[in-house]
């Protein structure tokens, strides 16, 4: 594009790497539902084969509407380069299948995303990659596990589903002294409120069937980092290992989803902030873990690291595990679903939904409660979720006389 590049996060999510009038003056970019491409001839066929021409060939290996979605996502992050992929976890395994080797081994937080721990502890393990989980909050820990075997340090933040923070930069210091590698999962936060790349971290991941997406609509993943690496990905974890490519369609939902990815991270977070106030305050709530509240344990890291405090919210209640389940079951404009980031506002118990991969004593010893639950805040009016969520928590309460 010839224009001028654009300086605001916004304007780069609605225009970035599209000129309307190269495609017939249409708005929003076309949607190439294309498998191949045609070659002009053989010749050039094999140039765009031998990487010596761009050009596509195949959509297993890159589409032009793919294309763009992976130069927006790579701005808004502040990396060079991105690949979108099927799922969060088709970004997950991509990278991890290109980065590492048998005889790796990583280090990762003790708390994770329920697939992620499952896919680290039962599919990484079985093909010879140690996998060692340190508490990364504090990084004198990560000192303490480094050795020259450790290739990759993998963590989440704010982590799902007990929003523990993470220090990206304190992290990729020690990683990067000791020649590992930092990949970050920034599916909470999003490039709205944190950009883990201009912090240190080497990869970005993402479930863009949360936030990015933004309307429960769809599943997919994205990955940014250097051209070099976001390349590696692509033809050996993408293209060989996992095929868990993305389609046009949805690259184009999620195109249409970030355009609005700020003004929705700014809605969730104010009313996330004023429901985690409101929780504090009643009595029937043991506790909240939310990055805006001034008795959040990672407080002052959340007001460095994060832009706004985001639209999850992890939460105990007095009563326990039995009163998660009545409070749940009373619910009736929040819908009891897993999932995150979408419009409307979500609910679910981690140790019997998300992180039922774990074992229960592995929940324990990760700090996942049995009695934890998880609100995703969505857009609606705050006065209905507020209404919601009292109804359902004094119905909850079997001390209250009914
Ligand atoms: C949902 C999620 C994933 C997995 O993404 P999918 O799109 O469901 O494959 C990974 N990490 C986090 C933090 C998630 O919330």
């Amino acid at each position: 594009m010839s224009r001028t590049p654009l300086s605001g996060f916004s304007s780069r999510a609605i225009h970035h790497g599209y000129d309307p009038t190269e495609n017939h003056g249409a708005l929003t970019p076309p949607m190439h539902m294309a498998s191949t491409f045609a070659f002009d001839s053989a010749e050039q066929g094999g140039a765009i084969f031998a990487g010596e021409q761009p050009g596509y060939f195949y959509s297993r290996i890159s589409n032009p509407t793919l294309d763009l979605l992976e130069q927006r996502i790579a701005t808004l992050e502040g990396a060079d380069a991105g690949v979108a992929t099927a799922s969060g976890m088709g970004a997950i395994t991509a990278v991890m299948w290109t980065l590492l080797s048998a005889g790796d081994e990583i280090v990762t937080d003790k708390t994770l995303y329920g697939c992620t721990f499952a896919f680290f502890r039962h599919g990484l393990t079985k093909f010879g990659v140690k996998v060692t989980h340190v508490d990364l909050t504090d990084p004198s820990a990560l000192e303490a596990a480094m050795n020259d075997m450790v290739k990759l340090v993998y963590f989440e933040t704010p982590a799902n589903p007990n929003m523990r923070l993470v220090d990206i930069a304190a992290i990729s210091e020690v990683a990067h002294a000791r020649g590992a590698q930092v990949v970050v999962d920034n599916t909470y936060a999003t490039p709205a409120i944190t950009r883990p790349v201009e912090l240190g971290a080497d990869v970005v991941v993402h479930s863009a069937t949360k936030y990015l997406g933004g309307h429960g609509d769809l599943v997919g993943g994205l990955v940014v980092g250097s051209a070099e690496t976001m390349q590696r990905v692509r033809l050996e974890g993408l293209k060989d290992m996992t095929g868990a490519v993305m389609s046009p369609f949805t690259a184009t939902l999620i195109m249409r989803g970030l355009k609005t990815l700020a003004l929705r991270m700014e809605r969730h977070s104010k009313t996330a902030l004023e429901v985690a106030r409101w929780l504090e305050a009643q009595p029937q709530v043991a506790a909240v873990h939310y990055p805006g509240l001034e008795s959040f344990g990672h407080h002052a890291l959340a007001r460095r690291q994060m832009a706004l405090p985001g639209g999850m919210i992890a939460f105990d209640l007095a009563g326990g595990y039995d009163q998660g389940i009545r409070f749940m079951n009373r619910l009736n404009m929040i819908v009891r679903a897993v999932s995150l980031g979408d419009a409307e506002t979500l609910v679910q118990h981690p140790a019997s939904m998300t992180h039922s991969t774990y074992t229960a004593e592995e929940r324990t010893a990760h700090g996942i409660g049995e009695g934890l639950l998880r609100l995703s805040i969505g857009l609606e009016d705050a006065e209905d979720i507020f209404a919601d969520l009292e109804q359902a928590l004094t119905a909850s309460d079997l001390s209250i006389a009914a």
